[in-house]
This record gives C-alpha cells, sequence and structure tokens, in this order.
C-alpha cells in the first residue's frame, strides 16, 4: 500500500500592509481568516475603485519617471507582504505612491481635516518598513476625478508604533484568540462588526459611550497633515 504523505503545515497568514492603521481586533481577524460583510455599495466603490485604479498607474507614466507598478512587499522578519500602487524617481530617490478613492462628501471633508489615518499608515509601512525615500498618498474623488497628493518622509516613531501592532496581532494569531475591541466610530463603518456587537443598538450605544479611537500604544499624530500648505502639490494630475 502506497505511504501517504504527510501533511506540510499550513504556513501562518502574512500581515497586510492595508491593517496598519486598522483596529487591531479587525487585524487578527483577518490574520485568522474571519470573513467580511460587504454591502452592496461597499462591492460597486470597490469596483469604481478598481477601475480608477487602473486608470491612475497608466496616467502616472505620462507625468513621473515610474520605476515599478505593483511592486512587491515583504518582510519575512516582520511576516508582512504586499505591493505597493507604485513606485517612482523623483531626484533619483525612489518614493512609494498609495493611491485612493473615495466619494465627495469623505473627499471634501478631507480637505478639512486631512488623510484618513488608515491610509496614512498604510504608506507609513511603505515608507518606514519598506526603506523608501519617501511616499505620497493620493486621494482621488470619484465623482469629480479631483485629486489631492500628501508628500511622507520617514518617521523612527512610525517604524516603532507599527512594529509593536503587528507583533501584537500576530501574537494573538498564534494563540487563535481575538484581542479586545477598540471600539471608536470607526466601528460603524467595520466590514467586520457583526463579530463585535449583538445589534446595530449595541454598537451605537458602545461608540456613544466612547467615540474616540484609542490604539495600545498610543498612535503617532497625523494632524499636523491638516495644514494645506503640507498637502498641496504640484506633479500627480
Ligand atoms: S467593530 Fe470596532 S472593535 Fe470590532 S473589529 Fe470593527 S473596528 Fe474593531
Amino acid at each position: 500500500m502506497e505511504e501517504k504523505k504527510p501533511k506540510r503545515p499550513k504556513k501562518p497568514k502574512t500581515f497586510a500592509p492595508s491593517l496598519s492603521g486598522r483596529c487591531l481586533r479587525y487585524s487578527v481577524m483577518d490574520l485568522l481568516g474571519f470573513g467580511r460583510q460587504l454591502s452592496d455599495d461597499t462591492l460597486t466603490a470597490m469596483h469604481e475603485g478598481a477601475s480608477l485604479h487602473k486608470q491612475f498607474q497608466q496616467s502616472l507614466a505620462t507625468s513621473c519617471d515610474v520605476v515599478g507598478l505593483e511592486v512587491p512587499l515583504k518582510n519575512s522578519e516582520l511576516r508582512i507582504s504586499g505591493r505597493i500602487d507604485a513606485v517612482v524617481r523623483e531626484h533619483e530617490h525612489c518614493i512609494a505612491v498609495e493611491y485612493k478613492t473615495m466619494r465627495d462628501e469623505k473627499f471634501s471633508a478631507m480637505r478639512m481635516t486631512g488623510p484618513v489615518f488608515d491610509h496614512w499608515a498604510q504608506l507609513a509601512l511603505y515608507v518606514n518598513i519598506g526603506g523608501y525615500y519617501g511616499g505620497w498618498l493620493v486621494v482621488e474623488n470619484r465623482g469629480t476625478g479631483e485629486r489631492l497628493t500628501w508628500p511622507q518622509t520617514p518617521d523612527p516613531s512610525w517604524t516603532e508604533w507599527l512594529v509593536q501592532r503587528i507583533a501584537a496581532a500576530q501574537e494573538y494569531q498564534e494563540k487563535k484568540a481575538l484581542p479586545l475591541r477598540e471600539v471608536s466610530v470607526k466601528c460603524r463603518h467595520c466590514d467586520r462588526w457583526q463579530r463585535c456587537f449583538k445589534s446595530e443598538s449595541d454598537r451605537e450605544a458602545a461608540i456613544a459611550a466612547h467615540p474616540l479611537w484609542e490604539p495600545v500604544p498610543q498612535a503617532p499624530d497625523i494632524t499636523w497633515q491638516n495644514d494645506p500648505a503640507v498637502w498641496r502639490r504640484e506633479g500627480i494630475q
């Protein structure tokens, strides 16, 4: 009788850069393979975003020196794996580019309040852990095509924060356990909220009692990004 080959142990899922600025519990759910509840609106937005994403990458070639598109980022020590939308060369330096699209209302709000933390954190991972000279966060209004771009430079406080958060998420992943909730207004738009609350009213009550996100350790400050002098940037149209 033929001997059965022993099954290879399944490799643990790697940490996706898009989880960088998320609630720890959400990240662990992702690492453990929990599903997401995507609404029709979200699916439509994802579909539109994917086609705009392609157009953006094509348009970069006409305005920048493109080093690569969908550039892999892997760090085996930290067990991170992902792809950077684009890497461009500016004055002989490599810059990581992250592109996002937003609805008109959110885009308008962003002019006043600066970039979304999750987006900024994802770019911070590319710049600080990927070792890039700098980064650009490009956000496009899905309705009007208008774009805002924020430049980012390396910052050791981001490296420290990201490494600690990733290690904490992977510790729970190894134990196959979920950390406590990090309740905040972000729960309202979370596509795994049903794993945290019995009902919408339960969720809303928790948000009312604790609206601010308070990750441990405390996240680096990004409020200085609200200054229009920082984000107005020529070059990407
Ligand atoms: S509902 Fe809130 S606490 Fe639960 S995973 Fe989502 S963001 Fe985290």
